[in-house]
């Protein structure tokens, strides 16, 4: 019988997560097989901001000058006062030029990222990728996990060393490993629209990454390269409460949207649309036996600031690293329980916090506190050394740091 750690790691999901800690876990040695239940890569609208930490990880990976070629630098970030237009502060990543070697914001689509890892490993030995497979459930025995796949030849199961959940938010592995997913749902979703107008061209303030303060309706708008010129504009907004995903996602509900955002144009070419539930919510181990959590599996948030896919990708370098050690029998398996240590740590402490306080701040309604807010917001802006503090928070460094002193 194969010893355990001879046997392969199976990743559940080839989202961004998925890919990147299969990736390098494989890098180091270590044979992986990724079960994803689409038959193709997901082309997934979803995270484009990709933060200085994320990029140093892909540099280690060796997939830096890919991204790069394929996204957009963006160096600042800009807030709004969206009731009178006005731009209250902006923030410039190059404070952040002795904290990082990458002092800006990579807009490059999850997608991309997905797409380069598995055309990297497209001839390689000892990483294989079955699509159209679902995980539906695993047993553990005391040196090896047995997953059950339900694929296009039936069910079968596949035998491994660990079992890796990067299965999105709704994660079956975590679900069959009875792992509670504590926090809460949003009220409202979250609409997101993107569109083909050129939103510099209209002689506005803006730059690829701003937020907008709106006690009615609060916006993020950002630029993405998609398949090139003319590049992508998504804007992101909350919908009612008592509005149908049919009426939002209707083509008069965006444009009135849009429309409210800029008065005047009606030249909206409709790229892609999707609306979204929102939660903040976070297992309560990332950890169980042989069975590993990353990603959405393990932790969502709001989308506002860029946090969830980076947060992510930290957790799969942390994992890949300890766990390659554990599978060649050079360290104990406890180093797996201080990557759940670790790791619960940057979602508890810094991204769940950060994100539900930058969502309370663009929608606060009490006009004195919503004074507050922006004014503080220009005098950190405005300052440098609060200005760089706050970008360790926004860009995640603080986050990745403070998890690393984790015991
Ligand atoms: C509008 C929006 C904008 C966002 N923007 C950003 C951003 O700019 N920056 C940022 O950091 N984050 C952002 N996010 C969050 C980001 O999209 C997610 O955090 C990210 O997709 C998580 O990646 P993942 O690989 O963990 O999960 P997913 O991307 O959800 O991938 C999970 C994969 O698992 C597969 N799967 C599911 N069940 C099974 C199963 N049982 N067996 C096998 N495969 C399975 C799925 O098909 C999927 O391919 C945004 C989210 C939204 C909604």
């Amino acid at each position: 019988m194969r010893r355990a750690e001879h046997l392969p790691v199976v990743v559940g999901g080839a989202g961004p997560v998925g890919a990147t800690c299969a990736f390098g876990l494989w890098r180091r040695g270590v044979p992986v097989v990724i079960v994803e239940a689409e038959p193709a890569p997901v082309i997934d609208q979803r995270a484009a901001s990709t933060q200085p930490p994320t990029l140093e990880i892909l540099a280690e990976l060796g997939l830096y000058e890919k991204a790069l070629a394929r996204g957009l630098v963006s160096p600042t970030f800009r807030f709004f006062d969206r009731l009178t237009g006005a731009r209250v502060a902006e923030f410039d990543c190059g404070l952040l030029k002795d904290d990082t070697p990458f002092p800006f914001v990579l807009q490059h689509e999850q997608f991309k990222l997905v797409d380069t890892i598995l055309k990297e490993v497209a001839d390689a030995a000892d990483f294989s990728v079955r699509f159209s497979s679902k995980v539906t459930g695993f047993v553990q025995g005391a040196d090896d996990i047995a997953v059950a796949l339900d694929g296009p030849s039936g069910a079968e199961t596949v035998r491994c060393s660990y079992l890796i959940g990067c299965d999105g938010g709704r994660s079956t592995v975590r679900k069959q490993a009875d792992i509670a997913f504590e926090g809460f749902t949003y009220p409202e979703k979250f609409i997101k629209i993107g569109t083909t107008f050129d939103f510099l061209s209209i002689g506005r303030d803006y730059c690829f990454r701003n937020y907008f303060s709106d006690p009615d309706e609060w916006c993020n708008l950002f630029k993405v390269k998609g398949d090139g010129e003319p590049g992508i504009w998504r804007a992101i907004f909350p919908s009612r409460v008592d509005e149908t995903d049919e009426e939002a996602l209707s083509e008069a509900g965006m444009r009135r949207r849009l429309t409210k955002f800029f008065p005047g144009n009606a030249d909206w070419e409709i790229a892609y649309s999707a609306i979204y539930a929102v939660n903040q919510r976070v297992a309560e181990t990332f950890r169980k036996g042989r069975v590993l959590l990353a990603g959405d599996a393990a932790h969502v948030n709001n989308p506002i600031g860029g946090m969830g896919m980076n947060g992510g990708i930290h957790d799969a370098a942390n994992l890949y690293e300890r766990l390659a050690r554990v599978w060649r029998g050079e360290a104990d398996d406890a180093e797996l329980d201080r990557y759940s240590r670790q790791r619960r740590k940057a979602q508890l402490d810094f991204v769940q916090q950060q994100t539900i306080r930058n969502k309370q701040q663009l929608e606060e309604r009490d006009p004195t506190r919503r004074r507050q807010h922006l004014d503080e917001l220009k005098r950190i802006g405005d300052t440098p050394k609060l200005a760089r503090d706050f970008l360790r928070n926004a860009t995640l460094i603080n986050s990745v740091h403070a998890a690393a002193q984790v015991a």
